[in-house]
């Protein structure tokens, strides 16, 4: 089901034109109405008209988390205080706060990418949406609520917390769709079964749209056998818009991106060249249509990849992968990228091999060298030396397989890597010179 089908299944050739316009007024814009832009266009020697084909972006400098805190609070914003409608800002655990702000019509357009995947997950004006992301200054609650509002359904405006409150009402009140992180869609799925409830059978819950934190495939699982639920991965970040930048469809394959409002580009996080389609690398989005708070080229740290081919859903807004990592967590290994979640995804595939894990990486000649350090659960008959040979085996062919790196594995009794204050360090990156 379509939210905007006139969008969502438009023509590539019609939707890059779109881009295109877009992209020529905002660059034009963020020129004469942010110092920040004038100044970094100018050291780069770029001007607004050099914007002649998408791929012109490439000249224009990034953004980065950095450049929005030094423009704290409002030096990155396009429009004055009379068209800011509201304003939402990042925690700021780690550093002054990234500061936010939105117009009406950047409200509208946020509720209407929202809206787009409450359709995909068959939620219309018929539907009831439970909204139990935190409210306040964090994107969650008012982005998932005003997608709700846009799409016409019922709202129910729960916040976090108070969960058993949270499964009743979801049970009473006939809840159709579930907006919250995962990890809290599991807390509200356990309470209501040590309530006594059976949510799979007994809820008329059907989709939880989850995000704004990683899910693990098994995870993912969990959530939806204790709910009866498909799980609909949601991406967004609050410096970009807020949960509905992207979204996967019901085939749950990738996040469509909102092609008509954010326009993707996946760098190397090294060398800052966008990589072909396809390959991993850091996500970066320029914001096509925010009028308060647009963005040029600003670097996520979200390591994830373009998924190519057609979706069968019918969208044809191009697919981004689930995201695998941060760029602070990426280990170049003999020139190739790559994440601590990507070996880990390999690992939870052996049911024969625990969670626990340790990448160790050292140099042997002038090549870099990886040995993985894993632990069998504890019921593996460990002294069956031809078993132990098969699984090291297939682990280090599941490993080359999918990293294309070539990994030494060693597996070791249950509690044999160390751990620190309770939890395992799990890179040892001992290579000579700079990596
Ligand atoms: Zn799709």
């Amino acid at each position: 089901m379509f939210y905007q089908p006139e969008l969502e299944t438009m023509p590539r050739e019609e939707l890059e034109k779109l881009q295109l316009d877009r992209l020529k007024k905002l660059v034009k814009r963020v020129y004469e109405r942010i110092p920040f832009y004038k100044e970094s266009f100018d050291k780069a020697g770029v001007k607004p008209e050099d914007i002649q084909s998408l791929e012109d972006l490439q000249k224009f400098p990034f953004t980065t988390k950095q450049d929005l805190r030094d423009a704290y609070p409002f030096k990155m914003f396009a429009v004055g205080r009379d068209e800011v409608a509201r304003i939402h800002c990042s925690s700021g655990t780690t550093g002054t706060a990234t500061v936010v702000g939105y117009t009406k019509n950047d409200l509208d357009v946020w509720g209407d990418c929202f809206a787009r995947f409450l359709y995909a997950a068959d939620c219309d004006e018929n539907a009831a949406i439970q909204v139990a992301y935190g409210y306040g200054l964090f994107t969650g609650g008012l982005g998932a609520h005003q997608g709700g509002e846009n799409a016409g359904c019922t709202v129910l405006p729960m916040s976090t917390g108070n969960t058993k409150r949270q499964a009743r009402l979801m049970h009473d009140f006939e809840v159709d769709c579930l907006c919250c992180t995962p990890s809290y869609a599991l807390n509200i799925a356990d309470v209501a079964i040590e309530m006594g409830y059976n949510p799979a059978e007994e809820f008329k819950v059907h989709a939880g749209i989850l995000g704004a934190e990683p899910c693990s495939e098994a995870m993912r699982k969990d959530i939806e056998t204790k709910l009866g639920i498909q799980v609909f991965d949601i991406y967004g970040l609050s410096e970009v818009m807020g949960p509905g930048v992207a979204c996967e469809c019901e085939k749950q394959n990738g996040l469509h991106v909102c092609e008509d409002h954010f326009l993707v580009e996946v760098v190397d996080p090294r060398t800052l060249q966008p990589v072909p389609d396809g390959e991993w690398g850091e996500v970066v989005f320029t914001t096509l249509s925010k009028e308060c708070s647009p963005l040029i080229r600003y670097r996520t740290r979200d390591i994830s990849r373009i998924i190519t081919g057609e979706c069968e859903c019918g969208r044809t807004f191009r697919r981004m992968d689930r995201i695998a990592g941060r760029t602070d967590d990426m280990m170049i290994i003999r020139g190739v990228n790559v994440f601590p979640s990507q070996i880990e995804e390999e690992i939870v595939s052996f049911p024969e091999i625990a969670a626990q894990y340790q990448i160790i990486l050292t140099t042997k000649g002038t090549l870099d060298h990886v040995e993985l350090l894993v632990e069998t659960v504890p019921d593996f008959p460990f002294d069956e030396v031809r078993r132990l040979e098969q699984l090291k085996k297939d682990l280090q062919k599941a490993l080359k397989d999918n990293l294309q790196v070539a990994v030494d594995v060693k597996i070791v009794e249950p509690k044999t890597i160390e751990r620190s204050e309770g939890k395992a360090v799990r890179i040892v990156d001992l290579r000579e010179g700079l990596h």
